[in-house]
């Protein structure tokens, strides 16, 4: 984790620059005599001043807020913008931004985008538009030729298979604007159609060469075995968990001696295993009227599984020990794979957290501070004077009922309400 810490430093300066993207419509407001859930804790009866797309001022219900459009808190929560820390952007960026936005997810990590996708997220990037969610982007994950997800399609993009290689695929990431170093060990075989994918030694090397330029390295895998392997490689944290019957006893001790964070993704392998209902959170009347029809279609898309589909038992298991282990969880989807979608789909993942065990306001961290602090984001996931007003306000108390953070009353970016209504159906 050294290697990490010396990231802090630079992440900050990067942190304190605005984007350059201009901001429209300066608002001051300021949200009423609300309950706030800061990132970890929750205040009662607080007012929180906005202005200029900054978070200003937490005061008393009644402090003074000159000039500031009012806006009705009571009885609501007001939280951090939410962060997936798991999604793929799809060609059409901008409307899957839009929509991620609409649920109030304010970021998103993108885990895996070549060629002129990439192109167009980091055009995006720089922009940081009012309307859509701001996004950082591994860019090109490093995978074996023939690796997956290459045998999907799509454009061709660099591979590599050795550790003398690492080096170089690194360093063209980092000039080509990857923010972090994606790494997938998965040769598919669960699903009984076996492709090639990076061995140990490969991996411990792009480990080495994404530390060496000031880069977070995480893995895609998929079963236990490999989460292991990857991460006595080094790698930071882990892009899903894995499916399956079982879970060893000592697999939350291990991720945690190892200091990693894990990206759980659970709504990508719940509803596989017959338990998510998909169609039910698309026929949810707090979700329903604000999903397009394109991102509606991946919800509720079923995929084609192998025979014998994959169990979940083992993935509950895994992360009940890792939270139990005080193990960093960063709440992530996945999306757009079927069964999933922009946005929606974190609010189930939320709600699979706490039925996995987690408090609420457990849950809740997963998808503000944490994955701010573990991505070096600074200057949001949290409402504290100084950082982004990307906000978004519910009806009624998550932190007591994870459900509510679908009753969603309005969200802001950097101060700018979203249009949240159904015209984009
Ligand atoms: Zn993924």
């Amino acid at each position: 984790m050294l290697a990490v810490r010396s990231v802090r430093i630079f992440a900050v300066s990067l942190a304190l620059a605005w984007p350059s993207g201009s901001v429209t419509a300066q608002q001051r407001f300021v949200v009423r005599d609300v309950r706030v859930f800061d990132g970890e804790r929750t205040l009662q009866h607080r007012s929180v001043l906005v202005d200029s797309g900054r978070i200003v001022r937490i005061g008393p219900a009644h402090m003074p807020t000159q000039g500031a459009a009012e806006i009705d808190g009571r009885n609501r929560t007001l939280l951090p913008g939410l962060i997936d820390s798991h999604v793929h952007v799809a060609d059409s960026a901008e409307s899957a931004l839009r929509q991620a936005l609409v649920f109030g997810v304010t970021t998103v990590l993108d885990m895996f985008s070549g060629g002129e996708r990439f192109e167009r997220i980091k055009r995006i990037r720089a922009a940081d538009p009012p309307d859509m969610a701001d996004v950082r982007s591994a860019g090109v994950g490093a995978t074996a030729p023939g690796g997956h997800p290459t045998q999907m399609g799509g454009p061709t993009l660099p591979t590599l298979s050795t550790p003398e290689e690492a080096a170089a695929f690194v360093a063209a990431r980092v000039d080509g604007g990857s923010d972090y170093i994606k790494i997938i060990r998965d040769d598919l075989s669960w699903m009984g159609k076996p492709v090639p994918t990076l061995d140990s030694v490969t991996i411990a090397a792009l480990v080495r060469e994404a530390h060496a330029r000031g880069k977070l390295a995480l893995a895609h895998i998929a079963t236990e075995r490999d989460a292991r392997l990857v991460l006595g490689a080094g790698v930071d944290g882990l892009a899903h968990l894995f499916v399956g019957d079982t879970a060893s006893r000592d697999f939350g001790a291990f991720v945690a001696r190892h200091h990693a964070f894990v990206i759980p993704t659970l709504v990508t392998f719940a509803w596989s295993c017959g338990r998510l209902h998909a169609a039910q959170l698309a026929a949810d009347p707090d979700i329903d009227p604000y999903l397009s029809e394109t991102w509606r279609r991946s919800l509720t898309m079923t995929a084609k599984w192998p025979s014998r589909k994959p169990a979940c038992a083992g993935t509950d298991n895994a992360l009940r020990q890792l939270v139990a282990a005080h193990v960093p969880i960063l709440a992530g989807t996945d999306a757009p794979i079927p069964g999933t979608t922009y946005g929606a789909s974190l609010h189930a993942e939320l709600a699979e957290y706490v039925r996995d065990g987690m408090t609420p306001t457990q849950a809740l961290t997963t998808a503000t501070l944490a994955p701010a602090r573990v991505f070096h984001l600074n200057d949001r996931g949290a409402i504290r004077p100084g950082l982004r007003a990307d906000l978004m306000l519910v009806e009624g108390d998550p932190t007591r009922n994870i459900h509510a953070t679908r009753r969603i009353i309005a969200v802001w970016k950097r101060g700018v309400r979203a249009t949240r209504n159904s015209t984009s159906r």
